[in-house]
């Protein structure tokens, strides 16, 4: 998709406050500094709109991203999030899990995994959780670039077989060089009209 238009909807702590439209949603997940502000970048064409993340999970939003009115992505908080207490972190887990589970706006989830090593056991856990509710989903893994050519397939094979992935995609993504970005974009697409 060619995009020239994009805005923050909404950063929304309640779902009162979800889009009331019905444009295709499509979430990124996975661990503070994975790249997910900077995939989301990558995807809209512009150099610094979703905020890289200085402060790791300080603010427990759901961020709507507006894309040409045509479809939103939902940027959700990364998990592993430290600086919030017990009780906030499960509040905000329960609403991430009820929007996951339930929003029928939602076409598919992007989980982010750092493709320079083996995925976290909190990344183990997302991904079979997302499986176990059937969430379409497609696994990117990032920062390419910073991993040789020669070990990309090592790379591949790590994050499947952690993973314990079967039947689901999995794109390699640089930021840098754009790597994966068309390909990131047909799935989403593919989704969208689905
Ligand atoms: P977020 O917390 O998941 O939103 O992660 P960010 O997008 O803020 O990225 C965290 C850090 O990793 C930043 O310093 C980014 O510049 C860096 N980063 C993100 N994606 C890439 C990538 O594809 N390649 C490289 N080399 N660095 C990346």
């Amino acid at each position: 998709m060619e995009v020239h238009h994009v805005d923050l909807t909404i950063s929304a702590v309640a779902e009162e406050q979800y889009p009331k439209t019905d444009y295709p949603e499509i979430a990124l997940v996975g661990r503070s500094n994975v790249g997910k502000s900077s995939l989301t970048n990558v995807l809209i064409n512009r150099k610094n709109f979703a905020h890289t993340s200085s402060q790791p999970g300080k603010t427990q939003t759901l961020n709507f991203y507006n894309v040409e009115d045509q479809l939103f992505f939902v940027d959700v908080p990364g998990y592993g999030y430290a600086k919030v207490s017990k009780k906030q972190r499960e509040k905000f887990g329960k609403m991430i899990e009820t929007y996951l589970t339930t929003r029928p706006q939602l076409k598919g989830v992007i989980e982010l995994v750092d493709a320079r090593h083996a995925p976290s056991d909190d990344d183990v856990a997302m991904y079979q959780w997302l499986k176990y509710y059937q969430v379409p989903l497609l696994v990117v893994g990032t920062k390419i670039d910073k991993v040789k050519p020669s070990a990309r397939t090592k790379s591949i094979s790590q994050i499947t077989k952690t993973l314990g992935m079967t039947d689901t995609p999995l794109q390699l993504f640089s930021a840098e060089t754009k790597f994966g970005k068309d390909e990131v974009w047909q799935w989403i697409e593919a989704r969208m009209h689905d």
